[in-house]
């Protein structure tokens, strides 16, 4: 019980980061449900998936621009990879996790985040929508679908695309070499 409440403690402040990370945009929090963290807790304990599906199925990896660390404005890198599919074209979960959050913001436009096993968060952007089933606390596997395709947030008016980012405990790294 006490490693438990410790655990919870560690996935609040491991939040708390993220959340200032600037992957999530402030304003999203309002809007967020929260959820008892003591849900995550066992995740953080088990290993980081290996491997993770490409959320969008009929995408293969050698398909993927790498553009890890691309510049983005003057101030800003890439922190994830984009994955270019016609709208609407179904997104599923890369992992097994909990969702925890919904958003909504002026960058990532539609996002879903997605924590998944050794703490990484799993966080899909510019999403046409979500899932009508998804919420908060749901449980999802790579058989769940999450979204659809889209260009909202900062990615009005560019090609339809899923921006997929991974985050751990101490950064982003790169979705490709997961792939
Ligand atoms: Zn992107």
């Amino acid at each position: 019980m006490k490693n438990l409440l410790v655990l919870a403690i560690l996935v609040f402040g491991f939040f708390a980061l993220i959340n200032n990370s600037g992957f999530a945009h402030r304003a999203e929090l309002t809007k967020d449900t929260a959820i008892l963290p003591f849900k995550y807790a066992g995740l953080l304990t088990k290993q980081p998936d290996e491997k993770i599906q490409i959320p969008v199925r009929s995408v293969g990896a050698r398909q993927i621009a790498d553009t890890w660390h691309a510049q983005r404005g003057t101030d800003r890198l890439h922190q994830g990879q984009d994955i270019f599919a016609p709208r609407g074209t179904p997104v599923y979960s890369a992992t097994e996790g909990y969702v925890f959050r919904l958003g909504e913001n002026s960058l990532g436009g539609n996002t879903v985040s997605v924590l998944g096993a050794g703490g990484r968060v799993y966080y899909y952007a510019h999403l046409d929508k979500h899932a009508a089933d998804l919420a908060a606390g749901k449980f999802v596997t790579p058989e769940t679908i999450i979204g659809y395709v889209g260009s909202t947030g900062n990615a009005q008016g560019t090609p339809p695309h899923l921006h997929f980012g991974v985050y751990t405990m101490s950064g982003a790294i790169n979705p490709l070499t997961l792939f």
